[in-house]
Formats: structure tokens, sequence, C-alpha cells
């Protein structure tokens, strides 16, 4: 990701290259996966963020906050004293990045968090163990396949069938993600808790890289983010 490359040599460096090739995999699953099946997300639509906010691991908000400080400097540190102001007129009923009247919706789109990826075109497991794939909730009702199967799970063997393929797996993703940084064993907080710390801490990296210590002194110790 070039935009935490001023962190390089750092273990926040580290750990959004990390996510950044997960993300980069979903994005080639998900290729394939759109390729061939009928449910498609309708242009400008952004129903799955009007009444939700993402809870994130410390690495996503890390990568978010890298993403901000390079293109959206000004607002990254409108968060950091408070003066930060959200494109939607109720900030407290979903996500704070939310634009109603933007057609894109989101307005960090490049940093967005691991979730934000996979709404869409990504199924889960059953209690079997199994994949399995339901199309998104939101899809109207004149979705691809005309409707009739809009709301129905799929199992693989259905999906194989029917379309030749399967859909990348949440669990599967949000596991490789979780590999990153094992010590928080996927520990989640809100996003703009989560992305305040971060920037916090890029920050506090920043000061160290700008001045780097003196040869024999030892390495500076990033504070952790706190728990909530
Ligand atoms: S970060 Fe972007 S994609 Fe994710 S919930 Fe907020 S507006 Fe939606």
């Amino acid at each position: 990701m070039q935009e935490a490359s001023v962190f390089k040599g750092t273990a926040i460096y580290q750990q959004i290259t990390e996510l950044d090739s997960v993300y980069t995999g979903i994005e080639d699953e998900q290729t394939e996966w759109k390729k061939v099946t009928p449910f498609h997300c309708p242009s400008g639509c952004g129903s799955c963020c009007v009444d939700f906010e993402p809870d994130v691991m410390e690495v996503e908000a890390l990568y978010l906050a890298a993403w901000m400080l390079h293109h959206q400097k000004e607002r990254a540190l409108s968060i950091l004293d408070g003066s930060f102001v959200s494109p939607r007129p109720d900030p407290d009923s979903g996500c704070a990045f939310f634009d109603p009247e933007s057609p894109y919706h989101c307005t960090v789109y490049g940093g967005r968090a691991l979730i934000c990826r996979l709404f869409g075109y990504t199924g889960d497991r059953g209690k079997d163990g199994l994949g399995r794939w339901k199309p998104c909730k939101f899809l109207p009702e004149n979705a691809e396949d005309g409707g009739e199967h809009r709301k129905r799970q799929y199992s693989s063997a259905e999906l194989q069938e029917r379309f030749g393929a399967t859909p990348p797996l949440m669990s599967d993703i949000t596991a490789r993600a979780i590999a990153i940084d094992p010590g928080t064993a996927g520990k989640r907080y809100p996003l703009m808790e989560a992305l305040a710390i971060a920037l916090r801490r890029l920050q506090l990296a920043l000061r160290f890289l700008d001045a780097p210590p003196e040869p024999d002194s030892p390495a500076p110790d990033f504070p952790r983010p706190r728990a909530v």
C-alpha cells in the first residue's frame, strides 16, 4: 500500500502491508465470482452502510488511518481535534463516512474496513462447515434473476451447479486478517473510536521516524490502543 510507505521499517507498516494483501485477495476472488453470479449490487446503492457502523480490528483502523493521512489529512486531523463533520445529517445512525448526497456514498472508499469489502459478494459457512451464500437483502425486486431466488440461501453444491463457482467466504478471509496480529485475537472496536486511536499511533510513529533515535538507544515501543 503506497499510502503507508512513510511508515516503512515499522511493525505498523508490516501490518498494513499484510492487510493490503488480504484486501487484494478479496478483490481478486470477488472478481471471479462477479463474472458468474447474476446478482450484482445496483449502481449507487449503498443501503448496507445507511444504518451500519463497522466494528474494526486495530489493523483495519491503522490501514484506514494511513489512507486518510495520505488522501484526507485535514479530515483525519479533524477527528483528533473533535472538529470532524460527517457528510450525513444523522451521523449517530450509521457510518459517519457515508455521504447520502454522493453517488458513490463512501467517502473513504480506498481505506474502507474489511466488512465493507465483503458486503454483497461474500458467502459464509453453515453449521456443517460448508460454504453457502445468500443474495444481499437490499437487492431490488428486479434483480437480474427476476427476483425469484432473491432471498434464498444457496449451498455450495447448488452454486457450483448453477453458476460453476462459489463466492469467497467471510470466515476464511477474516481468519487471514486476524492472523496478521493474532495477539489481539481479532478484537473489534467501533470504527470512529478505533480510527482516532490509530491516527494517534501513526502520528506518534511519524514523530519517531522524523527524528530517529541515537544509534545505541532502544527502539521506540509504540503504545497499544486502549481496550474498550
Ligand atoms: S466506511 Fe464506507 S463502505 Fe464502510 S460502512 Fe462506512 S460508508 Fe459504508
